[in-house]
């Protein structure tokens, strides 16, 4: 630890956004980075534990070496944190604006004080690498004439695709969708992820033998069992793609829609002018059910899109605003707390969109068959004698939202199961893909599995070290060993 004091000396500071009100006109990145001083300073308030718990089960799934970067940031050698971070990152300039950093919920300063700004500071550290030109393609030298299919390209299998080829293996990865990059290109709006980044490392990953085969939906275009037959192993890393629905009476009328039936046609209009699927809320009343991350970047679409109003509606009762004994240090925290659409709405708008406690009853038409409002009851949530919570309906709250639009973000049920079903692949209870964790291996000859398909519906980090594990275990199954990380 370069500054023993650097925790007593600085307080936190994040990287600021622009101005809600000016952001939420344009679908640009909105983050305003600090100085390299601000930042060394940011890297010196890490302790530098005896027990970095950042790194640890609770924190990053990548086992990222955090404080070894963060002194290194506060010693200005910027090029060797960015050599430690690709020791267990892959993709950190994807983690480093999307992850919700469960290494700074488990960081060893939060317990007393703010905790150290690590994914502010990982995303400088990859920022900074591409503008110095630290990142390229590195061609790989040596090819063992294995072959590995990989179907879908989100970041469980860009990830595993990254390390396979690395490891000498021929990959193919295909696509179904018209671009790579799963939720990273086709989910995330622009404002978080930049498309032009996916676009900048799937370029490396060409340039260093990756093929990509887009438009190409396994399972329909080409038989599942086909890649089997072509390929020496064969990773399935197809994404947790069936949304859950709200089977409530009205649920069939006009302008109710799956949140990434939104989400991906808008991103097409930004990337290509594309006008099939856009749905445009402009001087629409949206309501937006269900308060993840998902439902926020349908809040945060509709306001860029010019909607009159957005309301957002979650069935849990709203979070406290400190951890309490439900979720100690150093376990995440899920707290109340206001993300980027949430602000842009409360500045447009002059009230904070989220409605917690409240269930969603009918959805109500008019005469041409269009949802023209949301009929809702409040819910209060209660212990039964088991101790598990269960909700109950409040006599009396009963109330009617204006509606034109409704956004379902619900979750999703797990991956699509024509393929599985094709090459008689097991689903677990949770219908996701039946897959051990740390072996990747369905029950299925040399059919493996990774991401969201695998563990169910998580985050962009877990899916890159699914990616990574996965990467690992094939090239072990087709070469008897493996050196890969
Ligand atoms: C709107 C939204 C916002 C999110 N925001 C965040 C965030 O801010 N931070 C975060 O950490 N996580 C976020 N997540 C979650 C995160 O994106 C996922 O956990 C992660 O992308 C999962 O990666 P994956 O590679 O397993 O699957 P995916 O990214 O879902 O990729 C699967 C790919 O497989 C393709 N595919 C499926 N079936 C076939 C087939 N038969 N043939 C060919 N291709 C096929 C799909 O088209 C898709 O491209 C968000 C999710 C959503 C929906
Ligand atoms: S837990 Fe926090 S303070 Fe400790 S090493 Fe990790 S980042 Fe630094």
């Amino acid at each position: 630890m370069g500054k023993p004091t650097g925790f007593l000396e600085y307080t936190q500071k994040h990287i600021c956004y622009r101005r809600p009100e000016v952001r939420s006109s344009d679908f640009n990145e909105f983050v305003l980075p600090l100085t390299e001083d601000e930042r060394r300073e940011q890297g010196a308030r890490c302790m530098d534990c005896g027990v970095p718990f950042c790194q640890s089960n609770y924190g990053c799934p990548l086992g990222n070496l955090i404080p070894e970067w963060n002194d290194l940031i506060f010693q200005g050698k910027t090029k060797e944190a960015w050599i430690r971070l690709m020791k267990t990152n892959t993709f950190p300039e994807f983690t480093g604006r999307v992850c919700p950093a469960p290494c700074e919920g488990a960081c060893v300063l939060g317990k007393e004080d703010q905790p150290v700004t690590i994914k502010d500071n990982e995303r400088w550290i990859t920022d900074m690498a591409y503008e110095q030109g630290w990142i390229g393609p590195v061609p790989v030298s040596k090819r063992t004439g294995k072959t590995v299919a990989i179907v879908g390209s989100g970041p469980a299998g860009l990830a595993a695709a990254d390390q396979l080829n690395k490891a000498g293996h021929s990959v193919t990865v295909f696509e179904r969708a018209d671009r790579p990059g799963g939720l990273l290109m086709y989910g995330i709006p622009n404002m978080k992820l930049d498309k032009k980044l996916v676009e900048r490392r799937l370029e490396i990953m060409k340039k260093e033998g990756v093929v990509f085969r887009t438009s190409a939906e396994v399972g329909t275009d080409i038989p599942a069992k086909k890649l089997c037959e072509d390929f020496d192993a064969v990773l399935l890393a197809t994404g947790s793609t069936r949304p859950r629905d709200l089977p409530v009476p009205g649920r069939e009328l006009k302008g109710i829609h799956f949140a990434l039936d939104f989400l991906v046609p808008n991103t097409q209009y930004i990337l290509d002018g594309q006008q099939a699927g856009y749905i445009n809320t402009e001087k629409e009343n949206v309501i937006v059910i269900g308060g993840g991350d998902t439902g926020n970047d349908c809040i945060g679409t509709s306001i860029r899109q010019g909607c009159s109003s957005v309301q957002n509606f979650e069935l849990l009762p709203k979070p406290p605003a400190e951890r309490d004994s439900s979720m100690p240090w150093p376990q995440f925290p899920r707290l109340y707390k206001s993300d980027y659409g949430h602000e842009e709405a409360l500045a447009v708008s002059g009230r904070d969109p989220r409605e917690y406690g409240i269930l969603t009853k009918e959805f109500v038409g008019d005469a041409n068959g269009a949802v023209k409002g949301v009929r809702t009851v409040r819910v209060g949530w209660k212990k039964n004698t088991e101790g598990r919570f269960v909700m109950e309906e409040i006599p009396g709250t009963e109330e009617f939202f204006e509606a034109d639009r409704v956004f379902l973000a619900l979750g999703f049920l797990g991956p699509e199961e024509r393929i599985l079903a094709e090459l008689g692949v097991e689903t677990d209870t949770r219908s996701n893909i039946k897959a051990e964790e740390f072996s990747y291996r369905t029950g299925v000859d040399k059919v493996f599995a990774a991401g969201d398909a695998r563990r169910g519906q998580s985050l962009v980090v877990r899916a890159i070290a699914e990616g990574k594990g996965a990467a690992r275990e094939i090239d072990c199954f087709l070469m008897g060993k493996t050196r890969l990380p």
